[in-house]
């Protein structure tokens, strides 16, 4: 199934995933999926823990191998049966796909600062002076002008998170993947990182996003995936998904998960 329903956009998909199979031992945890996405579209994955929603969008930066398929992404072949991009064109399109994790995963002993910089600087060929002026435009975005020297341990989770989205955007990928980036915050801090990501699903990043932020999705996702036990279940316009939905499995999913918020 397309995610995009397919047909209607003639532009070729800035994501395109096609049969992809990966497994960790005999355990079969991704069954064939087939998934497109458009540039500046926002894809919202959903579906219960364990249906392999982290694996596909591993799959999709080069983080898992997968044994079969293909996934093409920004104009490259990063996958074809079983064979992964050399390391040279894989990292370079690491840098095109920004990736943001449930744990932000910062650099304890690097201030703010130099968290966001450090990518730029290395990978980019950037001077401290160049990567340390688009740092601080960037922490303006997030939210976080004050924080520049802090180091990570003195932040919130909220702020950690939009640190890390700003490290992200220092790379200036092409799409962004976000694997549950508000499941390890307080219920009062999660607000303050969609509204960054709403930010840039304003300003037309294309987006790929796993959450259980159902009100998120409906305002923000052109397309909600569902996922469940390996394979995408059903896909389409947020409205279609959350109020009249094709699978009584996402039905049951979604009662479970509003029941719990
Ligand atoms: P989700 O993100 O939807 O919760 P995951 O993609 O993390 O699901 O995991 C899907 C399945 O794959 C789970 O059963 C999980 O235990 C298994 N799995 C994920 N990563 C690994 C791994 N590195 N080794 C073995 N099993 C894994
Ligand atoms: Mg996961």
């Amino acid at each position: 199934m397309s995610a995009t329903q397919s047909g209607q956009q003639s532009t070729p998909p800035i994501v395109s995933v096609r049969g992809l199979r990966k497994s960790f031992g005999s355990h079969v945890v991704l069954k064939g999926i087939d998934f497109d996405v458009q540039a500046s579209q926002v894809v919202v994955v959903i579906g219960p823990s364990g249906s392999g929603k982290s694996t596909l969008l591993r799959c999709c930066n080069g983080l898992e191998r997968p044994e079969g398929g293909r996934v093409e992404i920004c104009g490259r072949t990063l996958v074809q049966d079983g064979q992964m991009l050399a390391d040279a064109d894989l990292n370079a399109l690491r840098e095109e796909v920004g990736m943001v994790f449930q744990a932000f995963n910062l650099f304890p002993h690097l201030s703010v600062l130099n968290n966001i910089t450090l990518g730029p600087k290395m990978l980019r060929g950037l001077s401290a002076l160049e990567a340390g002026a688009e740092a601080r435009a960037l922490l303006e975005k997030v939210g976080l002008t004050q924080k520049a020297d802090a180091m990570p341990a003195s932040l919130s989770g909220g702020q950690k998170q939009r640190v890390a989205i700003a490290r992200a955007l220092a790379m200036k990928p092409r799409v962004m993947l976000f694997d549950e980036p508000t499941s390890a915050l307080d219920p009062e801090l999660v607000g303050e990182v969609l509204q960054v990501m709403k930010l840039l699903a304003s300003e037309g990043m294309t987006m790929i996003v796993v959450t259980h932020e159902m009100e998120f999705a409906k305002e923000v996702a052109d397309v909600v995936v569902v996922m469940d036990e390996g394979g995408i279940i059903e896909s389409g316009p947020p409205g279609t998904i959350f109020s009249k939905p094709a699978q009584d499995r996402t039905r049951e999913f979604l009662q479970a998960v509003l029941s719990r918020g």
